[in-house]
């Protein structure tokens, strides 16, 4: 079996409303997609987290090594193209680039041998998955407290055991808005809160003393990632488990936080922090600590059949009668090629979600809608 082709797909659409986080701001909705053709006809497809046009020119700039070579060598390509880059590129766009790669490599796997991905990894624990709903942004135009409230309160009726809000622009603004979201979802439903690493360290241990009244499951990238003392520091000062690594790319870059004690539950991506190959050391990693594991999920279809086929795989910890289940981070924000681009939309039933079953990542693409999605010249 060869590698004939690698081809990367940018999706494009300018968004009516902008939204953003503390760090952020979207104006328009951009992915891209990594495309891995066989000579024997079978095309394995992976997608890189972050910006769309430099995470596709690292991956031409790795495709030539790929030509020629056999995909099911997931372990041998993923060092050798890691080693390509290692000198300037231990972390960055060469590991999101890289992570893409794998995961079309996989989805190839698991295609010639006629499996998902997850009985690949080791088997299928579970079938289907609770979603959790990740919006909240800050919208332009609108009052941001009532506009937040009214939007969590939409995803719990719809079925959603927990919302996901954006906070990091302002503590007393911040706590307005959690205790409004609170108010909106009623005492059941899950609420987690994410600074996009908006706070100073002060800022964020005053905000998680002053939260957990509201009862939160997590309160996620405090502080900026580089600033590990910081993390411990929030950590140690104020009562909510804290949360991130969406940021932190491979074994190399979990390792710090993880054996200094940063965070309660780590969110790697896998479509960033390496791939499948890379997500099952850090996975290992983390359960070395009891750290609690929760994929990070930001992208259309391809990222999120991926991080399904993770999540089947994904061992209870601690293997108990009635275990903690892991989550699906579920973007409800508008992305109108998120599901497009597939043949069978992943949607949520009550804030359920079936995990495909076929081979490879289970899905199928819709050309046409690459098509339409590619970006316009202007
Ligand atoms: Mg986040």
């Amino acid at each position: 079996m060869k590698i004939a082709a690698v081809h990367t797909h940018i999706l494009d659409h300018p968004l009516d409303t902008a939204f953003e986080s503390a760090s952020m701001r979207f104006t328009r909705r951009q992915h891209v997609l990594v495309e891995i053709v066989c000579a024997d006809g079978t095309t394995g497809w992976g997608e890189c987290l972050g910006p769309a046009r430099p995470n596709a020119a690292v991956v031409e700039a790795y495709a030539p090594r790929l030509i020629g070579r056999d995909p099911r060598d997931t372990e041998i390509l993923w060092q050798e193209l890691y080693n390509l880059f290692r000198d300037q590129g231990q972390r960055g766009l060469t590991v999101t680039a890289l992570s893409g790669i794998d995961v079309a490599l996989w989805d190839i796997k698991g295609k010639h041998f006629g499996v998902p991905v997850s009985v690949l990894l080791g088997g299928r624990v579970r079938e289907k998955v609770r979603a959790y709903a990740t919006g909240s942004f800050r919208r332009d135009g609108v009052d941001r407290v009532a506009d937040n409230a009214a939007e969590c309160a939409a995803h719990a009726e719809a079925g959603f055991h927990a919302v996901k809000i954006k906070i990091g622009f302002g503590v007393p603004e911040d706590l307005a808005v959690i205790r409004a979201v609170r108010d909106a979802i009623g005492p059941e439903t899950r609420l987690m809160i994410d600074a996009n690493h908006g706070y100073t360290v002060r800022e964020a241990i005053e905000l998680g003393q002053k939260a957990a009244d509201y009862d939160i499951d997590w309160f996620e990238e405090p502080v900026i990632p580089e600033q590990l003392e910081a993390y411990r520091e929030v950590r140690a000062s104020q009562p909510i488990p804290v949360a991130g690594g969406e940021t932190w790319h491979g074994r190399f870059g979990f390792r710090e936080p993880l054996e200094s004690g940063c965070i309660d539950i780590a969110q790697p991506d896998l479509c960033g922090t390496g791939g499948f190959t890379e997500m099952r050391r850090v996975a290992d990693m983390a359960a070395l600590r009891g750290v609690r594991l929760v994929p990070h999920v930001w992208g259309t279809a391809v990222q999120i059949a991926a991080s399904l086929q993770w999540v089947a795989a994904q061992l209870p910890d601690p293997p108990r009668r009635d275990p903690v289940e892991p989550i699906l981070e579920f973007d409800r924000t508008p992305n109108p090629f998120r599901q497009a681009i597939v043949t069978r939309p992943i949607e949520h039933e009550n804030g359920i979600v079936v995990i495909p079953a076929g081979p490879g990542l289970g899905i199928e693409i819709n050309r046409d809608a690459l098509a339409e999605f590619a970006p316009k010249a202007s």
